[in-house]
């Protein structure tokens, strides 16, 4: 059966199909889905601008009904859907699960939200004249997912989203479908009115091009790639939208020589390589003082001998396949390109055989890396990192901070001094003392400076920045 999209309440087939393949067993199709076309996407954007008014103007006791309903449904079926979702990404089924918990608490969150819009009142500067200052949803939002998050990407932008009044149309990445579908059925089930939220799975260069053309959205959330978020910058300009970019991270871990070492490799290869190294927060940048430097490096060695790259959905897996085969050539192609640029192949880096089909990979750690060469500069995206050697602190926070991105970056120390500089002065929107650089909460700012975001921050109460927009209304006593 194939899996349709949502377009003004209706579930429309269209006339074309796509298949959704586990990278853990590419024999396994884990469903069709309907591929909309421009004119779907453009129904679509019709749908979600007819829907606005009403919505808008929706009870906050609906609102917050509808999210509530569908945090515990989430919530219920978390095995199931975290099943699915590592699937079809690849993580192992603990992230999978983990993930979709976090997506019933995103929305448990933003449901609890919609009883809290608030505003101020304030006297004005002339006498007699009362100010109120309100937020009043954007519009229609376009919201453009990447493969990596299945579920709680679409889920932070969703909720947010419909709990300040905003209608939406939603492209998730073509990867991996089913999460996405799932949520917006559930949406759906929940009682939603028809055109608030509408699913138009297909191509970026199709559909994600119809949103950003049309001058019908007034906002666009984006996370993916950089160059696909300067698209939707430069059309967002065109047609004076509000826009929100989450893109690439080449995100900095320094270890001290006054860290705990275990810490900091439990820290350095949850950052590296869980989720196959396929996390926007991920750390490829292992930055490491002399005093500590062969120490750690045999320590990571010996840690990542034991780990178990297998099948997703297989009991014992820590690390899952590569999410598909171009993305297993990107990351190839990075080690080899470490090993011509000099950087020593340390550990792993083979492709590895397992009982079925996949994208297998043995996380690869590269020593005497500096920081010129391209592995230290650019997203790989996959599970590779290096280790660049440096003389002191001063040294490792000038080399965390040499890059075009700053998305997170964390340290290992245990001295008092160096994490209060460094969470300071790190060049970045989120740090991380004595953990990995990845793994955040659901109810606090996610997001970046530099090359890695653009605009306001995503989660928490910080989402209402971007789905409101602030009215100052002035009147006569
Ligand atoms: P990734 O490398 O993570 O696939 P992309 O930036 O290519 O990064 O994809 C992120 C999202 O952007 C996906 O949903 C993709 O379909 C979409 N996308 C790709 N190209 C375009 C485009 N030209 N316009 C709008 N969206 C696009």
């Amino acid at each position: 059966m194939v899996q349709k999209n949502l377009i003004d309440g209706e579930w429309i087939a269209g006339s074309e199909a796509f298949r959704n393949i586990n990278p853990s067993n590419t024999n396994d199709v884990v469903g069709e889905y309907a591929r909309a076309s421009a004119e779907d996407a453009r129904a679509a954007i019709a749908a979600a601008k007819a829907a606005f008014p009403a919505w808008s103007r929706s009870g906050i006791l609906e609102r917050h009904a509808i999210l509530r309903k569908t945090a515990d449904e989430i919530l219920a079926r978390k095995d199931e859907l975290g099943k699915l979702l590592s699937r079809e990404e690849g993580k192992t089924l603990a992230e999978g699960i983990g993930e979709t918990v976090r997506a019933g608490q995103i929305f448990d969150f933003f449901a609890g939200e919609c009883l809290r819009l608030a505003g101020e009142v304030l006297p004005s500067a002339r006498p007699n004249i009362g100010v109120e200052i309100t937020r009043e949803p954007v519009g229609v939002v376009g919201i453009i997912t990447p493969w990596n998050f299945p579920i709680a990407i679409p889920a932070w932008k969703i909720a947010p989203a419909l709990c300040y009044g905003n209608t939406v149309v939603f492209k998730p990445a073509e990867l991996v479908p089913g999460s996405s579908w799932a949520i917006v059925d559930i949406l759906h089930r929940a009682g939603l009115p028809k055109g608030v939220l509408n699913l138009v799975m297909g191509k970026g260069s199709v559909v994600g091009q119809a949103m950003l053309d049309s001058p019908d959205i007034h906002a666009i959330t984006f996370t993916g790639s950089t160059g696909t978020g300067k698209r939707v910058a430069l059309a967002s300009v065109e047609h004076n939208r509000k826009y929100q970019l989450e893109m690439g991270g080449k995100n900095p871990f320094v270890v001290l020589d006054d860290a705990d070492l275990a810490v900091a490799v439990e820290a350095a290869v949850n950052s590296a390589f869980f989720s196959t190294g396929q996390r926007c927060t991920a750390s490829s940048r292992l930055i490491v003082t002399e005093g500590i430097h062969d120490r750690f490096v045999a320590a990571m060695g010996e840690r990542m001998k034991g780990l178990v790259i297998d099948d997703a959905l297989k009991a014992g897996t820590q690390i899952g396949p590569v999410v598909d085969e171009s993305q297993l050539n990107q990351d190839t192609d990075y080690i080899a390109i470490g090993r011509q640029e000099g950087a020593k192949l340390a550990f792993g880096g083979e492709l590895l055989k397992r009982d079925t089909p996949g994208f297998y990979l043995q996380p690869a750690l590269f020593t005497e890396a500096t920081n010129a060469m391209r592995i230290s500069r650019e997203e790989i995206f996959g599970p590779v990192a290096s280790v660049i050697r440096v003389k002191d602190y001063d040294e490792a926070l000038t080399v965390a901070n040499d890059t075009p991105f700053g998305l997170s970056s964390g340290i290992a120390t245990t001295s008092l001094k160096h994490a209060t500089h460094f969470k300071r002065n790190a060049e970045a929107g989120m740090v991380m003392v004595n953990l990995p650089t990845a793994g955040v909460d659901f109810h606090v700012p996610f997001g970046g400076r530099k090359g890695s975001s653009h605009g306001s921050r995503e989660q928490g109460r910080y989402a209402a920045e971007f789905y409101t927009t602030v009215k100052t209304a002035y009147t006569l006593a």
